[in-house]
């Protein structure tokens, strides 16, 4: 069944919407009672989370549509302030699906945790050492934290790097051990930390150095998910454009990302447009996904487009997004802010490496959207439109309003506040 194809959605009110989700049993009573109360995340809660709080902060929440992933069909919920995001994902993943679907897949969920030493009367000494003592060096670290041992995970290896051995500053001379740790279903922050933190004194001890950073690093460069997607032409035809025109337009716009750091970062924002909604509505840590997905854009040494996109020898276009994906089903926000768990419900997803893979898909999907929108009509045409309500409100227009306003405002192609003021003075009148 094409559950995550839902026709005509997007001009249902909200009412309707959550109605025709629990017809799906996509959202259950309870569900719905979260995303009507005008506080789903209680200040109380707010207070248990984070310090000093006043309120809470809301977003607006939406679905991505009519995403196929390694045949499975998903309904993805995304919270974004920025107009446009969730139709254009919902737009490619529909074509998407007509050629196959995205194809995606995750390595084991293996974490970074960092031990930085310092002062070792000999670098390469304490190295060996360290290497020599991998295996108690990990029972220990799995000995501080028995619980993801028991789930099938825990620190699983080790490796030690020596850095700037060649210059003088006592500063900047340093070993650094490398903890990987298989974190489960958890993003593993609190896994990591409390592990890098319990064998700082063995390692202290073993390379007769000063121990000063344990932490995690959110370069996850062994916790990757990747989302591919092949789409014939003939399924990009976009107005006047014709397929191929489409293909070719896609292709130029990701070289000059690819071989412009400038244009690769705007490239990239689109990316992360698809990504951090996915990751914020889940409860993820998005900062912790962001730096890790930056620096994989460097990897190769100078910043370039996370995305590669290429035409295959029949003609079709292809696109391939691997990431670290740093996330979790379990923990942090995940299972406190009631809309992360109803967005993990609505998912239904099984694992921390199902959801990565969901999250990649949807940066693909993204990127396409913008280079197809960029390399035919350009951003602003459908931008505008979804924009125009927005900037209506802006304006002070509220109820019936907001869509008169905004339908004049578009009408009229003068889609900016000041134009909307006038309109509204007009109207109010
Ligand atoms: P938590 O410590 O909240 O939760 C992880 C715990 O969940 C595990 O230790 C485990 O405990 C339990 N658990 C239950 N089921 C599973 C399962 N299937 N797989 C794995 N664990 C399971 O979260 P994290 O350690 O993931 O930390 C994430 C938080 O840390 C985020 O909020 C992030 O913002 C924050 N953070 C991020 C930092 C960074 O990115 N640099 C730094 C510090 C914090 P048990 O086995 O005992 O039940």
């Amino acid at each position: 069944m094409e559950t995550s194809r839902i026709p005509g959605f997007y001009n249902m009110t909200v009412d309707e919407r959550l109605k025709l989700l629990k017809e799906l049993q996509l959202c259950t009573d309870e569900d719905m009672e979260s995303l009507k109360t005008s506080e789903p995340l209680t200040t109380e809660t707010a207070d248990n989370m984070i310090e000093n709080v006043i309120g809470t902060f809301q977003l607006p929440l939406g679905l991505g549509l009519n995403f196929l992933i390694n045949e499975k069909e998903y309904v993805i919920p995304m919270a974004i302030e920025e107009a446009s995001v969730v139709a254009s994902a919902s737009h490619i993943a529909k074509i998407v699906r007509e050629a196959g679907g995205f194809t995606t897949e995750a390595t084991d969920r293996i974490m970074i945790g960092q031990i930085q030493v310092v002062a070792c009367p000999d670098f390469h000494e304490a190295k060996e050492t360290l290497l020599r003592a991998k295996e108690s060096l990990i029972k220990a670290a799995n000995d501080a934290y028995p619980s993801i041992v028991r789930r099938g995970g825990g620190a699983e290896d080790l490796d030690v790097r020596i850095i700037n051995e060649k210059t003088g500053s006592k500063y900047s001379q340093m070993l650094v051990m490398h903890l990987y740790i298989n974190t489960c279903d958890a993003m593993g922050a609190n896994i990591i930390n409390t592990m890098v933190e319990s064998i700082a004194p063995i390692v202290e001890d073993l390379t007769k150095g000063k121990v000063y950073l344990r932490i995690l690093s959110n370069y996850a460069d062994k916790c990757l998910a990747r989302a591919k997607c092949v789409i014939p032409p003939e399924l990009l035809k976009t107005g006047e454009f014709s397929g191929e025109e489409v293909r070719d337009g896609v292709i130029h716009a990701f070289e000059f990302a690819a071989s412009d750091p400038y244009r690769a970062v705007t490239h990239n924002k689109g990316i992360m447009n698809g990504i951090d909604p996915v990751v914020i509505a889940t409860g993820n840590d998005w900062r912790a996904v962001e730096a890790g997905a930056h620096a994989y854009a460097s990897r190769h040494g100078s910043y370039t487009s996370m995305t590669n996109w290429w035409i295959d020898k029949q003609g079709n276009l292809v696109g391939e997004l691997e990431l670290p994906m740093s996330i979790g089903i379990v923990g942090g926000a995940t299972r406190v802010h009631p809309l992360a768990k109803f967005s993990l419900g609505i998912l239904k997803v099984e694992s921390a490496k199902e959801l990565s893979q969901i999250i990649v898909a949807v940066g693909l999907a993204q990127n396409l959207g913008a280079l197809k929108a960029l390399a035919t009509d350009g951003i602003q045409k459908g931008h505008m439109a979804l924009h125009s309500r927005s900037v209506a409100i802006a304006a002070g227009a509220t109820g019936e309003m907001i869509d008169i306003i905004a339908n004049q405002l578009i009408e009229q192609k003068e889609i900016r506040v000041g134009k909307a003021k006038e309109l509204v003075e007009q109207y109010t009148k």
